[in-house]
């Protein structure tokens, strides 16, 4: 089947149209980002089979579990610590530590995830900066030509993404609203906490990975207690080399993971060589841009 060999998949969601990969394949999923010409990484919802396969891949707590019960098959993503980094890869999160989770009610979409028999990224299929497809013929129209199958569910019934949820150190909070309103959650759990907006703080709901070692792009050499990622033929250590053939899929298949890897060297610092900015560099060079703090 397409996703097993890598391929991407439109797949009909009760939500929007997905661009559909295996959730475990870093190769797969960034030819989810280079189909959809997203200039940055952001971390993408694994769409699972059921609630007993969630807490598989994620640390549920009690709030977690009743949410789950409670709007599980449905339109209500749950971002939860990551407790099989594996399952769902390091670009998938975008290198956190954390996983945003779903149990789609679409017929369709639960057929193609048990067919599969595993969790599956699936962003909206549509290309960057446009409209989410919500009829099959947007979505073919959009994605179509970088993906392997297409599935044609019908219209999406809710039309907009789904509501996300953390549930991280005890408190629940919104992160983006969506038609499980936050009315709707607080019945469940009572009153949410007051995110202050993951992206501003620095703590557990920051939308990206930091490293701690100082990073340094465009570099060509890394001083002795330094590590160099490289990209390209005979660029530095091949143990650290993005891509040693110069490929920027391989490349954004392997940058979260090997900023983690080097990071927990604890090196003076992290140098990485100049990446293409075309086509995937767009998004590793926005992403490197962050890590090296020219980017809030
Ligand atoms: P999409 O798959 O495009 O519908 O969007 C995924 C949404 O989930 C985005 O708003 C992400 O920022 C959010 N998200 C996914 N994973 C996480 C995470 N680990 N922490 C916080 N937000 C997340
Ligand atoms: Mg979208």
């Amino acid at each position: 089947m397409a996703l097993r060999a890598g391929q991407l998949v439109i797949m009909p969601t009760e939500t929007v149209y997905g661009l559909a990969a295996d959730a475990s394949n870093p190769e797969a999923v960034a030819r989810i980002f280079e189909a959809k010409g997203r200039p940055r990484f952001n971390p993408l919802i694994a769409h699972v089979a059921d609630a007993v396969e969630a807490e598989s891949i994620a640390v549920f707590d009690s709030q977690a579990r009743a949410l789950a019960e409670a709007f599980w098959p449905g339109p209500m993503t749950i971002v939860a610590p990551v407790r099989a980094r594996d399952r769902v890869c390091d670009l998938a999160r975008a290198g956190l530590d954390s996983v945003a989770i779903r149990v789609p009610g679409h017929a369709k979409a639960r057929a193609v995830i048990s067919a599969f028999g595993g969790p599956v990224v699936a962003p909206s299929a549509n290309r960057s900066g446009r409209p989410s497809p919500t009829t099959f013929a947007d979505a073919v129209e959009e994605t179509g030509a970088s993906a392997g199958a297409a599935v044609d569910g019908g219209r999406c019934a809710v039309g907009v993404e789904s509501t996300v949820v953390s549930v991280l150190d005890g408190k629940v909070s919104l992160l983006r609203p969506g038609s499980v309103t936050r009315e709707d959650l607080e019945a469940v759990v009572g009153p949410l906490h007051e995110s202050d907006q993951g992206h501003r703080s620095p703590g557990r709901l920051a939308l990206h990975y930091a490293p701690d070692a100082p990073v340094t792009i465009n570099a060509t050499e890394a001083p002795t207690d330094g590590i160099l990622l490289g990209f390209g033929e005979g660029v530095g250590d091949p143990r650290w080399s993005l891509s040693p053939k110069g490929d920027l899929r391989e490349a954004a298949a392997n940058l979260f993971r090997l900023l983690r890897e080097a990071d927990r060297t604890r090196p003076s610092a992290i140098w990485v060589s100049p990446i293409p900015t075309h086509g995937l560099g767009e998004a590793i060079n926005d992403r490197l841009r962050r890590a090296a703090g020219f980017v809030g």
